[in-house]
């Protein structure tokens, strides 16, 4: 099936995962969250990460049987366009305590996983009543993480991705579906 989406066709190297893929696998994650959190004393929190997560993040909120609610981080990730380092900056922080809180992590996709453990970290020191994450995305370097991700949407190869909120240069975030790009758009 053809979606219009103003990109030239060349752009986009393969369709890895459908809009159609993204919404049912999102539903059964919501659903077993859900399922997990269903006794929880007040609603759960998802933390997503700008800009990436939010497509997946507000998909993810709407999906879901429980009381949650949203909160944001803005995070700059020293590296190149393509891959991170794990030094990290908070360019925007929560707006709230989650202290005592049940937090959900909403990640869009995890590489090295350095933003990740650093997150994890950090949010850990503001004494969360429970801390886990979930992601739409996992590379094969990620697999064998000592960071716990309790769920994740699709294990992916090894290619950059763009589509449903993932950039390259800021462009691509607005696909429906998760792509894996041309390499000769980055490399110019
Ligand atoms: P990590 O710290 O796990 O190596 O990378 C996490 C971040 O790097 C993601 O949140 C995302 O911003 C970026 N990233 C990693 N892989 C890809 C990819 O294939 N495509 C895009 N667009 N960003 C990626
Ligand atoms: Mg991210
Ligand atoms: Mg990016």
């Amino acid at each position: 099936m053809a979606v219009a989406h103003g990109y030239p066709d060349t752009d986009i190297e393969q369709i890895l995962i459908t809009q159609e893929q993204i919404a049912e696998r999102t539903a059964e994650m919501a659903q077993r969250i859900g399922e997990r959190y269903s006794d929880t004393p007040e609603d759960l929190i998802l933390i997503g990460v700008l800009k990436g997560a939010v497509m997946f993040m507000t998909d993810l909120s709407r999906a879901l049987p429980i009381p949650n609610q949203m909160e944001f981080m803005a995070i700059s990730s020293y590296g190149s366009s393509t891959s991170s380092s794990g030094v990290v900056r908070i360019l925007k922080d929560l707006d709230r305590d989650i202290a005592g809180r049940d937090v959900l992590i909403v990640e869009d996709i995890i590489d090295s996983g350095l933003t990740l453990t650093w997150l994890m970290k950090n949010l850990a020191t503001r004494s969360p009543r429970s801390l886990e994450v979930v992601t739409l995305l996992r590379k094969p370097a990620a697999v064998s993480l000592p960071v716990q991700v309790s769920d994740v949407g699709f294990d992916i190869e090894n290619a950059f991705v763009i589509g449903y909120g993932l950039d390259c240069a800021e462009r691509y975030r607005d696909l429906p579906f998760v792509a894996r790009l041309n390499p000769e758009v980055y490399s110019g």
